[in-house]
């Protein structure tokens, strides 16, 4: 008999983007009429700028003319996008060689995959509440989970401590679904904790775009010997809305060793057996993002998406609900009042302001209570449900 991977029956069932979408298809159909402030999924709503659609428009006229016409694509990314990611690590004081990055076809990808570099008998540490990825990833490989909370009294950014030794260490900063970010010295106290334990650090970087505080860390390779003890996982997703065209790119310094074993060499390895690289006109759509004029036009966007959130940052105030995130990140991670729960605060804010968030406990135990708001909708959307936060709680 085939014996399947035993391990998917340690999953746990997430429901919780599917309970939000069963509860607001059944407002709707109870409520034709109404219309739904969506802020509960963390997908874009601006397209792609004017500098990435001229480049993929080119990229595709290469694919017409025999001359300019590409196949397969080398494994680890196209030169040139690979100059490009580490001329601008360069541009920003970091000392990343091209052959030090490499392209995929975003962070959840590669998040998953990256996990083949780990012996599965290696532990995972995930602070949570966390995407929930991390997790399931882990458990479909077998391997030991150390969940670590966190919570508003550590801004939930737990310091490195004997509870938290693992081999495979996940931070994510800016932080979803919480939006906190860590700040250069509780990050350098887990570069070395790392450094100390031998572990490696996993570190999300999916929204690096979004810190606009001069002093806080936008990759993990600003600090101090991050190069022995980290690998950083980037997406162009929400850095330049490639949610559904998919590209990212992943860091792994040459220093990266464990037992003499160069992890940039493995990865070599790994995806010259295991993907034939990611499509030319992708990845020349992703080389106009770091060109001068696509920094500028990515930035655009970015900041409209700052502006949904001060929107919603300014309601909160005035109604002097807990939050954190927002300033530096996309998302906005509220208390909900009244000691309501997470679904129960969801269910209110559905049936009273038509207004969809997603239930902090969907992220783990502890996001129980929370309720996160992600800002990527339209203006005029976040503005009137900004509006209606302030009616309908103001009135509490
Ligand atoms: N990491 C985090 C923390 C995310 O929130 C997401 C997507 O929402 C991803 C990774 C996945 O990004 P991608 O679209 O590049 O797969």
């Amino acid at each position: 008999m085939t014996m399947p991977n035993m391990h998917y029956r340690d999953l746990k069932d997430s429901y919780l983007f599917y309970n939000i979408a069963q509860k607001t298809k059944a407002y709707l159909a109870a409520h034709p009429d109404q219309h739904l402030y969506r802020m509960g999924i963390g997908d874009v709503s601006l397209p792609l700028c004017k500098a990435v659609i001229t480049a993929l428009h080119e990229a595709v006229d290469d694919q017409a003319d025999r001359g300019r016409f590409h196949g397969y694509m080398p494994e680890c990314g196209a030169p040139f996008l690979r100059q490009a990611v580490a001329r601008h690590y360069r541009g920003r004081g970091i000392n990343i060689a091209d052959d030090e990055v490499f392209v995929s076809s975003g962070a959840s990808d590669e998040l998953g995959d990256i996990l083949d570099l780990f012996d599965r008998g290696s532990s995972a540490l995930v602070i949570e509440p966390a995407y929930p990825a991390y997790v399931d990833a882990n458990v479909m490989a077998g391997r030991r989970i150390i969940h670590l909370p966190s919570g508003k009294e550590n801004g939930f950014l737990p310091e490195p401590s004997e509870e938290a030794k693992a081999d495979i260490l996940y931070i994510c900063s800016p932080n979803n679904p919480t939006g906190a970010v860590f700040d250069r010295e509780k990050l350098q106290r887990w570069v070395d904790f790392a450094n100390d334990c031998g572990s490696v650090i996993l570190f999300d970087a999916a929204y690096e775009a979004y810190i606009e505080d001069e002093g806080l860390p936008r990759s993990i390779f600003e600090l101090k010997n991050a190069e022995t003890c980290a690998i950083e996982i980037c997406s162009l997703s929400k850095t330049a809305g490639f949610t559904g065209t998919r590209l990212g790119y992943t860091v792994i310094p040459r220093a990266l060793v464990r037992n003499g074993m160069c992890f940039a060499d493995m990865w070599l390895r790994n995806r010259t057996t295991k993907t034939n690289g990611v499509s030319y006109i992708i990845q020349k759509g992703g080389a106009a993002v770091f060109s001068e004029e696509g920094q500028r036009q990515i930035r655009e966007n970015i900041l409209i998406y700052k502006e949904n959130a001060r929107t919603l940052m300014r309601a909160l105030d005035e109604l002097s609900i807990w939050y954190c995130g927002g300033k530096n990140a996309p998302y906005i991670w509220l208390k909900c009042p009244e000691r309501m729960g997470s679904w129960e605060f969801f269910d209110y804010l559905l049936n009273e302001a038509q207004i969809v968030g997603t239930p902090g406990a969907g992220f783990g135990a502890c996001g129980e209570g929370y309720l996160r708001f992600s800002t990527f909708g339209s203006p005029e959307d976040t503005k009137e449900a900004a509006r209606r936060l302030v009616t309908l709680l103001g009135k509490k």
